[in-house]
């Protein structure tokens, strides 16, 4: 089966209609002010009951402040209403530890927003996860380790916390399989030195659970993370671990080893000269409210738009200061002190190909 959720690639080339609105409007801000994002990140809740040693949001502090649940709600029906077709809730802190996640994914679904999180998976109960595997399109599980040592050498936290997650997951699959939920469930490990031993045995554990992937991804620096551990990785070294984990796909189960992201890590170039994604296909609503056009810019006054607890998420979209951030990606932005392999890395590559076609692309 491989990668058919094109986890190590991008989706936008499944919606034309909004590349191609985007494309028209050309530098018509009146038009290109309408683009609303397709995928919206959220961070419902700062805190976190973790301290995973390569978190690239340590500088955000895991401050305990929630979204404001009414507020966040009327800017989900807002930003249905522009366009937005789905939302992520992860973020600065763990998503789960926000008590009215389960009535926002609820009211997602009501408006017609496809609902995701991606979460350590530990503080939830069998009521929580009902809702979650029943409403959301799919739920990914940060496991960093294969076993409960290097789990809670990884993730900063007691042995016991990997038993849990692995039984809540169990019971996710159970409920799934017993009501027929088409929710996708998955894990995620962010590959290291200390759990590189680890990945084949946690691939038979995702296997056994009944998950339905395993996705093996890069370590990526952060701008403004306080850890600079693992900057230097050279994931050459780790290539041979494709192979050895593909011997843990099953009918059902895949493991989703990121060897183009990996490669791109190594090579640390872009395969563009403007982030063209930014302020249009994707945006980010951080757990005080303010909303963002990048995620790799939290913080920075430059991306951010306004904030959905004292202005409407229309307002804050066509605005003022969107207008202002989108001239100086355009204009000012020097993508070289960007994220390596950013969330729209490979979003921006095929816009800045669709703008600057290849001699052949008209021999279809
Ligand atoms: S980090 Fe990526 S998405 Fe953000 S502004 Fe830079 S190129 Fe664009």
């Amino acid at each position: 089966m491989g990668d058919i959720y094109r986890i190590d690639s991008h989706k936008l080339m499944y919606h034309p209609e909004r590349v191609a609105q985007w494309s028209n409007a050309g530098n018509d801000w009146e038009k290109l002010k309408k683009v609303y994002p397709i995928y919206v990140e959220i961070s419902p809740y700062g805190g976190c009951n973790h301290r995973c040693t390569f978190c690239a949001l340590d500088y955000m502090g895991y401050e305990k402040i929630g979204q404001e649940e009414k507020a966040l709600k009327a800017a989900l029906g807002e930003m249905a209403e522009g366009g937005v077709r789905s939302v992520m809730f992860a973020g600065e802190g763990e998503p789960l530890l926000f008590t009215p996640l389960a009535s926002v994914i609820e009211h997602c679904a009501s408006i017609g927003i496809d609902t995701s999180i991606t979460t350590n998976f530990v503080p939830c109960n069998t009521k929580s996860i009902e809702t979650f595997v029943r409403h959301c399109s799919w739920v990914k599980v940060s496991l960093n380790a294969g076993t409960p040592e290097s789990y809670a050498a990884i993730h900063q936290t007691k042995e016991d916390d990997f038993h849990r997650v692995i039984e809540n997951l169990r019971y996710a699959v159970r409920l799934k399989r017993e009501y027929g939920y088409t929710c996708t469930l998955g894990a995620q490990m962010l590959l290291l030195p200390e759990n590189r031993d680890s990945a084949v045995t946690l691939a038979k554990l995702c296997a056994d659970i009944g998950l339905d992937y395993l996705v093996i991804k890069p370590y990526s620096q952060h701008l403004f993370s306080e850890t600079h551990a693992y900057e230097q990785i050279n994931y050459d070294d780790y290539m041979d671990l494709e192979a050895e984990l593909a011997a843990c796909n099953t009918a059902s189960f895949n493991v989703v080893f990121r060897a183009n992201t990996m490669r791109k890590y190594t090579e640390k170039q872009h395969g563009y000269k403007k982030c063209l994604s930014t302020p249009f296909f994707w945006g980010y609503i951080a757990s005080n409210g303010d909303v963002y056009g990048c995620s790799a810019y939290l913080g920075q006054e430059k991306f951010c738009y306004g904030n959905i607890n004292e202005t409407g998420f229309k307002s804050i979209w066509e605005g003022e200061k969107r207008r202002q951030s989108y001239e100086y990606v355009q204009n000012e932005l020097d993508i070289n002190g960007c994220r390596v392999n950013c969330r729209m890395d490979e979003v921006n590559r095929y816009l800045w190909r669709l703008q600057n076609p290849n001699a052949h692309d008209n021999f279809i």
